[in-house]
């Protein structure tokens, strides 16, 4: 019975302030968010491009709904599967360089579904400490054995490689490492795999649409191509603006996941109308190119002001800036102070980063302004002091 008394441990992660609510939105995702009728400038969201709310896309999403209505009505293999779904997956395909891609309803599905498809018994996945909830999740679903590498380090990896006697080797990694916004060597972890026979997975869930000239993410910037990065996943409801997610790679690798990934078999496809929208913010992400110019010329602004400030960063050149305060009750509390401030910042806690790295965790958008992350960051060094 006692393992049932769900207030008790309730109450305790209140004690511990691990206790997690929810903020209710009154209105769109934007820099400038309401919330329990206050305006917040928004320094949380992962609508890295600024297209969550953006007219074209919102005009896209209402023309296909006009012409499909809500619903998808059912999965993939039975009727649920649109000529909007297929072509965003074209598009997709195109954009990044891969032979075909694959739409799920959600990121979590879309590693869960390929990690256990492609992985099981007698195989072993090494992940990155650091890597994705949904990736770790993914690794147990599929039974493989699951091997983790500290943060970035290659060296331990190739030691677990040579140690390993599995029959399926499966890397993964993040590619932008979603909580501390640094990036994994794709170059190094290509060469590890083709070294032992392995297959790569990269998670590009914060790189795509912010990194590369045409904004395809990490491996763009770094210029992998299939062959080195055969497994690439990334999400649309981050820089995309809109929900889901894709696998891009070779037409096998495809075919092969919608025969075995339960995930993207056993589930509603997602509305058409989201497909039709992603479409057209994939446009916007390629053809506007000053969105991630922007963003990189606020990236470096925020830095350089919180360096004088003496504030102590992170090393990463992606929109994902934290500020580690390395305790529950102390993140906590700078989180508050910022709301009360007119400033939106979240607190990470465990066991969503390791105990000890608590932090807030600011995101920064091409909607931004300078003014307003110099607003943020006075905020930001008078509640730290
Ligand atoms: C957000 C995220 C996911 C999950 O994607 P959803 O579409 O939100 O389910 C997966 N991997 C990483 C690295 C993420 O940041």
């Amino acid at each position: 019975m006692k393992a049932w008394f769900l207030a008790d441990q309730l109450a305790a992660l209140k004690a511990e302030h691990l206790y997690r609510s929810r903020k209710t939105l009154e209105g769109p995702q934007a820099t400038c968010i309401q919330i329990d009728g206050e305006k917040l400038v928004n320094f949380s969201s992962n609508d890295y491009l600024g297209l969550a709310n953006n007219p074209k896309v919102k005009k896209a999403y209402l023309t296909a709904a006009e012409k499909f209505g809500v619903g998808s009505g059912s999965a993939h293999l039975i009727c649920g599967h649109s000529s909007e779904h297929h072509a965003l997956e074209e598009e997709l395909a195109d954009f990044t360089g891969r032979e075909r891609a694959l739409v799920f309803s959600t990121g979590y599905m879309a590693n869960l579904g390929a990690i256990s498809a492609l992985v099981g018994k007698g195989d072993a996945v090494f992940q990155d400490k650091l890597n994705h909830a949904s990736l770790l999740d993914g690794g147990k679903l599929s039974e493989a054995k699951q091997r983790r590498y500290l943060h970035n380090n290659t060296e331990r990896l190739q030691q677990l490689l040579k140690q390993s006697e599995a029959k399926k080797k499966l890397i993964i990694s993040d590619g932008v490492f979603s909580m501390d916004g640094d990036t994994a060597n794709l170059t190094e972890l290509a060469t590890l795999a083709e070294q032992h026979d392995a297959a790569l997975m990269i998670d590009d869930a914060h790189g795509i649409g912010v990194l590369g000239k045409k904004g395809a993410g990490l491996v763009e910037q770094q210029g992998l191509n299939q062959q080195q990065v055969p497994i690439l996943m990334a999400t649309l409801g981050k820089a995309l603006g809109t929900a889901g997610a894709f696998i891009a790679g070779s037409e096998e690798l495809i075919e092969f996941l919608i025969q075995r990934a339960r995930p993207y078999i056993y589930t509603t496809a997602p509305p058409p109308a989201v497909m039709a929208a992603t479409r057209a913010s994939l446009q916007l992400c390629q053809q506007e190119t000053w969105r991630r110019d922007k963003l990189q010329q606020l990236i470096r602004h925020f830095r350089m002001q919180a360096d004088q400030l003496g504030l102590t960063l992170l090393d990463s050149n992606t929109p994902i800036q934290p500020i580690i305060i390395a305790d529950n009750e102390k993140a906590m509390k700078a989180s508050e102070s910022l709301f009360g401030e007119g400033f939106l910042v979240t607190a990470i806690r465990s066991p969503t980063v390791p105990k000890g790295s608590e932090r807030l965790r600011i995101t920064l958008t091409a909607e931004h302004s300078e003014e307003q992350i110099d607003g943020l960051l006075e905020s930001l060094a008078d509640a730290l002091s």
